[in-house]
This record gives structure tokens, sequence and C-alpha cells, in this order.
């Protein structure tokens, strides 16, 4: 496999033979975490004690022969918008600098049966808005391939310390693509969930309709893993669904190319990895033939009036009042705008003002309204390929990963990177990235799987027999021991 640090499958049998003990590996993974930080910044805070003391419980469990299933003992970064009981979670917010969580997202009390133990909290884009983790309040993270070059957003951070070894695996949250596109840069596997089989109770809301949280890991097997344990109805989450997984009908795979995906604006580099990918299927007996979605041309529009128009309503609980920071002043209204305006940054205010003027009577169905009814679109027309199709696949992002800076300047540039991620949000579909190789540059590159909505095993299986194919396995520059250089 791919990294410096053994799959999950392979690190709960060194437990099981006591080849290795839990406390161990938290330890290495400490150590890893304590050569990359100062380089990488990708953890916002690192759990030493309690995660040691909780893998010290895991050795006991292995020691008696009680050991809870394959997570026990397993090192997990969670992206701050999560919530872990008792930890901040600051989404890299200035408005939420001080805010500690009073209980646990539902997937952490997931997670924490399992007798997996947390390495600490990662830094992200500002309320996950952005796809080069430069919008955190607290300073960007670097790429682990090289520093001089942005390691994706949102989940930068979550993407990053899988990729260099301080944490076995993650959790991210995925808007428009934000579990993918820094899976991609990053080198490592990212799997965004359909939509309502992860319960989102306890992820702080950007864009309620497209948020799901998902596994940033090292390889399929991994992704799959932590998914079966996340996974499932919870009725704290309104739009959590009773998932009825499905497999499709035959062994031997329809697979579609989405064109639109493979045009002018795309690179060659993230083309050519598709084209090389869909050989090897084709030489392992699958079909695969080009086919058309159009309106995923329009994709991005749509979500960039969708998602700033759920994100004013979901942030406009940061008041001064209820959450995180105030600001003082002589009366509650200059409290709530000197809060706002000192809280959020740039991006967030950005995006607030979008959604906000798309929302206002007036442009209500011209803007609004008319992206749902492209939404509905956009999810007929992949039912219809889905008819067709057992699978799509595309590039996960136009480009591999950009330098710091190289598109600050440039909002439409940014908000391209996310031009083959966003319609699988769009649409609630599952969709996994999967490294496959390297740029010019030494920088990786990845494909995108897609399916249909409730075929996420299915596509975990198809994911990791590609993965198998193209056996990707490179290190980044920065792991432990070589980042002095
Ligand atoms: N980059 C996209 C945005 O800024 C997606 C973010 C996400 O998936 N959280 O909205």
């Amino acid at each position: 496999m791919n990294r410096n640090i053994p799959s999950i499958s392979k690190l709960n049998n060194l437990f099981l033979d006591k080849e290795l003990k839990p406390s161990e590996l938290f330890e290495q993974v400490y150590e890893n975490a304590s050569f990359t930080e100062s380089i990488l910044h990708a953890h916002l805070e690192l759990f030493h004690d309690e995660g040691l003391e909780n893998s010290k419980k895991s050795d006991e469990r292995f020691l008696k022969g009680e050991s809870l299933g394959k997570l026990d003992g397993i090192p997990i970064a969670i992206k701050d918008n999560i919530n872990v009981y008792g930890y901040k979670t600051t989404c890299s917010s200035k408005m939420l600098s001080n805010y500690v969580s009073p209980y646990d997202a539902t997937v952490i009390g997931m997670l924490k049966e399992t007798g997996s133990t947390f390495t600490g909290k990662t830094n992200l884009d500002e309320f996950a808005m952005g796809s080069s983790t430069e919008n955190s309040a607290y300073g960007p993270t670097k790429n682990p391939w090289n520093p001089d070059y942005v390691p994706g957003g949102s989940s930068g951070g979550s993407a990053a310390v899988v990729s260099a070894g301080s944490a076995v695996a993650s959790l991210g949250s995925d808007t428009g693509g934000s579990i993918r596109q820094p899976a991609s840069f990053c080198g490592v596997v990212g799997f965004k969930p359909t939509y309502g089989t992860v319960s989102r109770f306890g992820l702080i809301a950007f864009a309620s309709s497209l948020d799901q949280i998902g596994p940033i890991t090292n390889t399929v097997d991994d992704a799959r893993i932590i998914f079966d344990n996340i996974q499932g109805y919870d009725p704290k989450d309104a739009t959590s669904i009773k998932p009825q997984y499905t497999e499709p009908k035959n062994k031997k795979l329809k697979i579609g190319i989405i064109k639109e995906l493979m045009q002018e604006g795309v690179s060659e580099d993230s083309q050519n990895e598709v084209n090389k990918v869909t050989q090897l299927l084709e030489n392992s007996g699958h079909e695969v033939l080009e086919t058309s979605l159009p309106l995923t041309e329009m994709a991005l529009s749509v979500y960039y009036l969708i998602a700033p128009a759920e994100c004013s309503a979901n942030l406009s609980r940061f008041d001064g009042v209820r959450f995180g920071l105030r600001e003082p002043a002589s009366g509650s209204y200059e409290m709530m705008n000197k809060t706002r305006a000192v809280g959020f940054g740039e991006e967030v205010k950005k995006r607030i003002l979008l959604g906000t003027y798309a929302l206002s009577a007036g442009y209500f169905d011209e803007y609004y309204g008319r992206a749902l009814k492209v939404r509905s679109k956009i999810i007929s027309d992949f039912q219809k390929a889905f008819d067709d199709f057992d699978f799509l696949i595309s590039p996960t992002t136009p480009s591999p990963a950009f330098k710091f800076g190289e598109k600050t300047e440039n909002p439409l540039e940014m908000y391209l990177s996310d031009l083959c991620t966003i319609p699988a949000n769009l649409a609630g579909l599952p969709a996994i990235s999967i490294p496959t190789g390297l740029s010019d540059n030494n920088m990786p590159l990845s494909i995108q799987l897609m399916g249909k909505p409730c075929s996420d095993y299915s596509l975990l299986d198809l994911a990791e027999s590609i993965e198998d194919m193209v056996s990707f396995n490179h290190l980044p520059k920065i792991t432990k021991g070589d980042n002095e250089s």
C-alpha cells in the first residue's frame, strides 16, 4: 500500500498477534506529528494525553483478547468542524476561537464505541469554505508532497495528516468536494458517502443539503472500515436515511466517462489519469464508454447560489449571543454587527452576502429558485445516466495541487477547482477519489468514481480493484525524519 503506515487491517493483525501495541502506534504517529507539524500546520490541536490514555485502554483489551474490532486502537484525526465533547470546535474561525463543544457529534460517539483514539483536530478553510485551506483564520496547512503547494480544501488538514503519517485516517466534510479534492492534492483516498447515510448531527453546518462527513485514508479498505463504522440512520439528523445498499447486476461493469469533465479547462495530466484507468478497466473485462451529462457544466453556478444561500441562513446563529465570540458594544445591534465584522473572515462574509442577495425578495425566484430547478434537472440527468451505467468516472480535480497565492486573487479560478466534485454533492451521490499517478512536478493525480445513491459499498469495491491495478506507492516529501532537509 502507499504509505509509511500500514493499512488498518494490517495494524489490527499486528495488534492481535501482539507484534505492536496500540499505545506504541499512537506514540509513533504522535512522533510523526512532532516532526511534521512545524512545517505542515495540519493539526490545530493535538490530543496527546487523552489519546495516549485511550490507546492504553486498547492495549488492555488486546491483551485480554477483548478487542472491539478493526478500529480499536487506530489513531484518527478529526476535522475541526466536527464536535468532540470537551474540546474546542473552531471551524478555523475567529468566531469560534473559544467555543468548547458540550457534546459529541454522532460520528464521534460511534467512533468512540469502536475503541479508536483521536489524534486531534485538523485545520480547514473557515467554516469549510474554500479549496486550499488558505482561508483558515489560524494560517494555512502545507502540502506534504511539497510545502510550496496547497493541500487543497477545505479538509486540507485532514488530508495532510494522513499523507504525512501523523494520523492513520481522518474525518473530513464534503459540501462541494472538500474531502475528495484535498485527498487528491495530497495523494490519499477521499470518500464522500451517499447524502444521508452518515449523520450530520454535530457537524457545524455550512450548506445542509450538501454537507456530508466521510473518511480520508491511505487505502480504499481503510475508507470502507471507517465508513462502515460511522454510517447508519440517526434520528437526531432530519435528513438521515435508512440506507438500503445496492449491488450492480453484473460482475462485468459498465462505466461511463463524463465527457464534460474531459474537456478544455481540465488539464491533460488529469485527463490522462482517467484514460490510463479506463484502459486498465477494459483490460480486466469491464465496458467503458463516453457519456454526456450536459448539465454538469452548470453545476458550479448552481452550487454557488445554493451553498451561499444555505450558508447565509446557517451562519446567522453566530450573532454574539448564542455561540462563540462577542464584541463589546453599547447596544445589541451594534454588538451583533461588530461581532460578525470581527469574527468572520473575507470569504465567509462574501458567501453570506452572496447568499443573502440570492434569497432576497425580488431576486429569490430569479437566482435561488432557478438554481433549485437546475439542481433537480442535474439529479434526473444522473438518474438517467445510471439507467445505462453502473458507475461514472472523471478526474477528481481539473489540475494537480497549485501553489500558495496562485488562486487567491481570482476567486473564480479557485471555485473551478471543484468543477468535477460538485455534481455529486448536488445529486447526493457517493463519490471517491483514488490516487493514481504523479504529475511532471511530482504532485499526486487522482481519478474520481461516482455511483448511484446507496451504491457506496460496490463503489468502494470498484475503487479497491482500481487501487490494486494502479498500485500507487509513492511517498510524500514531508514525512518523519526527512523534513530537516
Ligand atoms: N471548495 C468548495 C467551497 O468553497 C467546497 C467546500 C466544501 O466542500 N466544504 O464551497
